[in-house]
């Protein structure tokens, strides 16, 4: 891609702006307000950044939940690699910052009035709001599924309770025994994530209950790093042999359309019954319910914006981002919520301050680890079109080579911990 002066400046000086000219910004913000809905990876790193760019702004962001606990590496849970501890996060860092922590459940986003109000009767006005409530599950689209027996057929895809039930209900399985995880049509949270998840739970029981398998029954006949995955499960799983601790059935015969918990079984669009010891079932999803009660959705449950500034193509004033959005080409990952956060800062206090946002690029690297020293990534840079979608830059980014050595192998699981590492801290601290 070639960058030229004037574009890279415009580009990167909402940014630069956070050390260089921090002070003479107070007069332009000043006494300004900025409401974040949701503390989850966008939020957080948006309101952050939106304090760092101008510390005049008062930012308020509201969060029902003390801690918050990362989905990602959350898989690792299952495996037994780590503890849901060292997935916690608390606010301290932020509030460090001087962004002010409402701890509640917000139910309304009134973009005419401006005010966003909670489930604890607070009125709170914003001169702009950033929306990232993450996602939320269409229970009903499976039959016999609901939010109730979730609890014990898990979907774990927000990580916490579920998660450490789920891991449970591994450790009490026989030997010999059959994990079912059933994934949606996309789009849908961590497109990656099912595979990682069978991968890791084929690894765990690898180790410990070598009679056992794991069956993923796949909405669709294609996925993210699909030839890395099966390489992969063929190196370390047996698969595609009468061995094979990973059996995946492609879609769209393979959706799974209903769910019999008293049976332990589920059923799939095709009419076959599959009968499991451990059944996880990842529902379809759609943009956090808040998104949807205040207008914020369209027709595919997810919230359109404009790639520049991650402003509602339906609400104005209010930004949406992460996994809520419908940000063209890139994925509902962390990664991509952390870098709309930051474009959507950069907007937010530019048009505070009166300015045009700066072209934005955008960045993602997806890291799995199908087995023990053994990762896998796929990263993608993204454009902004003239019609306001975000597309990938041509020839950028990639994926692991399928020829690459074990070293090389062993050192993404590095990158992956370390890009674990650098999230969390760029976002919560
Ligand atoms: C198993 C798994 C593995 C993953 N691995 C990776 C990975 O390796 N790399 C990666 O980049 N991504 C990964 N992801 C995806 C990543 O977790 C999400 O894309 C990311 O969390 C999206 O951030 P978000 O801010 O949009 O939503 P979230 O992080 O879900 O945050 C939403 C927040 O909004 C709050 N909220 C919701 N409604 C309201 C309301 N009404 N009022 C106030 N607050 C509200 C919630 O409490 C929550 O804190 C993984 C996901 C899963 C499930």
């Amino acid at each position: 891609m070639k960058i030229d002066r004037r574009t890279f400046v415009k580009a990167t000086g909402a940014l630069a702006a956070v050390g260089i000219v921090g002070a003479p910004n107070l007069a332009f913000g000043a006494g300004k307000k900025v409401v974040v809905v949701g503390g989850g990876t966008g939020g957080a790193t948006a309101a952050k950044y939106i304090k760092m760019l101008d510390p005049s702004i008062e930012v308020t962001l509201v969060e029902p939940n003390e801690k918050y606990i990362t989905c990602y590496f959350s898989n690792e849970v299952l495996s037994g690699e780590r503890t849901i501890d060292s997935l916690t996060h608390g606010y301290d860092g932020l509030k460090k910052h001087g962004i002010v922590m409402v701890k509640d459940h917000a139910t309304a986003i009134d973009a005419e009035k401006k005010v966003v109000k909670t489930a604890g009767g607070i009125d709170l006005p914003f001169d702009r709001c950033v929306v990232a409530p993450g996602i939320s599950f269409l229970y009903d689209k499976i039959e016999g599924y609901s939010e109730e027996v979730s609890k014990t057929i898990t979907h774990a895809w927000k990580a916490g309770e579920q998660t450490v039930t789920l891991r449970k209900q591994l450790e009490a399985m026989k030997d010999g025994g059959t994990v079912v995880i059933t994934v949606p049509g996309a789009p849908f949270r961590c497109p990656p994530g099912p595979y990682e998840r069978a991968s890791l739970i084929a690894g765990y029981l690898k180790h410990h209950k070598p009679k056992s398998k794991v069956i993923v029954l796949d909405t669709s006949s294609k996925f993210s790093k699909d030839a890395l995955f099966k390489q992969a499960w063929s190196k370390f799983y047996g698969f595609d042999t009468p061995d094979s601790i990973i059996e995946w059935r492609p879609g769209p015969d393979a959706a799974v359309v209903k769910v019999n918990p008293a049976g332990m079984s589920v059923e799939t669009s095709f009419g076959d019954e599959v009968k499991a010891d451990v059944i996880n079932i990842i529902p379809p999803q759609a943009a956090g319910k808040i998104a949807k009660d205040s207008g914020l959705t369209n027709e595919t449950g997810w919230c359109p914006v404009n790639g520049r500034t991650m402003e509602s193509s339906i609400a104005k004033g209010v930004h949406v981002i992460g996994d809520a959005s419908i940000a063209g080409a890139m994925p509902k990952s962390a990664y991509a919520a952390n870098s709309q956060a930051k474009v959507a800062a950069g907007a937010v206090v530019a048009m505070l301050q009166g300015k045009e946002p700066g072209v934005p690029s955008y960045l993602n690297t997806c890291y799995s680890i199908p087995a023990e020293k053994w990762g896998i990534s796929v990263a993608g840079i993204y454009k902004v079109g003239e019609d306001g979608k975000i597309a990938s830059v041509p020839n950028s980014g990639g994926v692991t080579p399928m020829d690459a050595p074990d070293w090389a192998h062993a050192r993404e699981v590095e990158y992956a911990y370390s890009w674990y590492n650098n999230i969390v801290k760029d976002s919560f601290n």
